[in-house]
């Protein structure tokens, strides 16, 4: 039977993943006392997204100053947008700063979750178990590539690989190139590489709207002003926080806000000013409405687009040869090289794990036909299992890092809640995440999600699967947990 007086050392935490979230939920447990902390994570190093993904051109399109822990803001980021092993680099960095190494266990995969007696069984890909008290979920978002039903695919005898399973050290010099896909990764790498190839071929399914933001060196002089005065790095973060809320955040989810015809204003001019070659403008002018689609962010795509050795085809694949790409014009475009730059399985939260809750309860049936949580951190019937940047969270529409620290914040507060007083289980009620859901679903008719395009933010139903209210009511509403939407409940006394 669990006491009142249990000490926090006694509680052990499972975090699943060591990315940007999985580091920063071992730093706050540590900070918070609780130090019996196990993270498994399934390859032999931190960072997450952002280890995966070393394609040519990598770089966040959150501003450096804002895309870091606020608790560890670093002075001297090279650029105003970081490449990605920068960022790589800078998470190794505090992961090392922290000791969080010292709870990893890598290249271990949690296989399944089942809550047994109150207690979550934790199984590895070593056939291995353990218990814990609490799992954090820091499992990431755009994580599970998703690779395009195109026939003939495994034809092809050139290299073919997708965006993020580029293979070490491989380089596009001389070659042929075809990059399918058209989003911020595509964008990327043709902006990246295009002095390199030979031929670039973008295969554009649909037109994307590109925001021209240039992406200045920081120079040495800021940086040592940044590092000897710290007053001035958050002051410099606070502003870049505030205008990118502003005007992208909080643009997004009213389509019709002065801010999202900006957005839009400044896309256009972009495309206007930057494409000289009529034909090719109109091929990339896209038919719906800003921000639609995830904005793009490229100071350089327009011109590298429209270089010579820069072709963009806009006709339909009809399948992969052992040559290339064979479009619908019955033409085949030969290729030294495919890159399969189509995106990630966005609902694939968690999966393929089993989870197996309350009641053997699976979440794959729960999550059937498609995932939801209350406040996008908890299922009911799941108690102790808390997910970060979770299903319909705000992901894509401000910096995930933000996110990840006000979610962290949230599910300590729940937790210290659960065992002040001995009870230990926490989870939402079902009600309350029905009312949630039912909120969320009406708020999104007003987002710039559902006027008029096809993403990945679209459910099955075509219903933005995203926070759709705007930063600030997320900071408020995540501020402090409304406890009686939350059952908390002893751990059974057979346990
Ligand atoms: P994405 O935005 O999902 O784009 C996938 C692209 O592949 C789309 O152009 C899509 O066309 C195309 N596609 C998919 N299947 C296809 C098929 N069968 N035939 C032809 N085209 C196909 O993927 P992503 O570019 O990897 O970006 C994913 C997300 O990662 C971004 O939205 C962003 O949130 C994040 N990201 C961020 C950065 C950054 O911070 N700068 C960089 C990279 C990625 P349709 O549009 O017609 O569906």
């Amino acid at each position: 039977m669990a006491t009142a007086q249990i000490s926090k050392n006694e509680l052990k935490f499972v975090i699943i993943g060591a990315g940007m979230a999985g580091i920063l939920s071992a730093i706050k447990l540590k900070e918070a006392g609780f130090h019996n902390i196990e993270i498994f994570e399934k390859e032999g190093e931190v960072g997450g997204t952002w280890r995966e993904n070393r394609y040519p051109g990598v770089a966040c399109d959150v501003p450096s100053h804002l895309y870091c822990y606020s608790f560890e803001q670093k002075p001297d980021w090279s650029h105003v947008f970081s490449e990605g092993s920068e960022i790589f680099n800078y998470f190794k960095n505090v992961a090392i700063k922290y000791g969080v190494y010292d709870s990893i266990k890598f290249k271990l995969e949690v296989t399944k979750l089942e809550l047994k007696d109150g207690l979550w069984n934790v199984t590895t890909s070593d056939g291995k178990n353990t218990t814990a008290n609490y799992v954090i979920a820091a499992t990431g978002v755009l994580h599970h590539p998703k690779y395009p039903d195109i026939e003939g695919i495994d034809l092809f005898k050139g290299d073919i690989f997708h965006s993020a399973r580029w293979p070490e050290g491989y380089s596009l010099k001389n070659k042929k190139v075809g990059v399918v896909g058209t989003g911020s990764t595509a964008v990327q790498i043709v902006a990246a590489s295009i002095e390199d190839v030979d031929q670039m071929y973008l295969f554009q399914r649909t037109a994307q709207w590109v925001l021209g933001v240039p992406n200045d060196v920081i120079d040495e002089q800021t940086r040592e002003k940044l590092k000897n005065s710290p007053d001035e790095l958050q002051k410099m973060r606070d502003e870049i926080s505030r205008t990118f809320t502003a005007y992208f955040a909080d643009a997004v989810v009213n389509a019709e806000s002065k801010e999202a015809n900006m957005l839009q204003e400044s896309c256009l001019f972009n495309l206007e000013f930057n494409v000289p070659d009529p034909v090719l403008r109109e091929k990339l002018r896209p038919n719906y409405k800003a921000a639609c689609k995830r904005l793009i962010v490229s100071p350089n795509f327009y011109q590298a687009i429209s270089r010579t050795n820069a072709h963009l085809i806009t006709d339909h694949i009809v399948r992969i040869t052992e040559s290339g790409i064979e479009i619908d014009t019955g033409e085949t475009i030969g290729l030294d090289t495919i890159v399969l730059a189509t995106g990630f399985k966005v609902d694939a939260f968690l999966r393929p794990m089993t989870v197996v809750g309350e009641d053997s309860l699976k979440l794959d049936d729960v999550w059937n036909p498609r995932p939801y949580a209350y406040m996008s951190i908890m299922v009911p019937k799941f108690p102790n299992l808390f997910l970060l940047n979770g299903p319909n969270g705000p992901v894509g529409n401000f910096s995930l890092i933000d996110v990840a620290e006000i979610q962290v914040d949230y599910c300590l507060q729940l937790i210290e809640r659960a065992i002040e007083d001995g009870d230990q289980l926490v989870e939402p009620k079902t009600e309350a995440t029905q009312d949630f859901e039912a909120r969320r679903v009406e708020a999104t008719k007003k987002t710039v999600w559902v006027t008029g395009c096809n993403s990945w933010y679209l459910d099955d139903r075509g219903i933005p699967s995203v926070w759709p209210w705007t930063m600030e009511k997320f900071r408020d509403d995540m501020k402090q947990p409304i406890l009686d939407d939350f059952i908390f409940e002893k751990v059974p006394s057979n346990a």
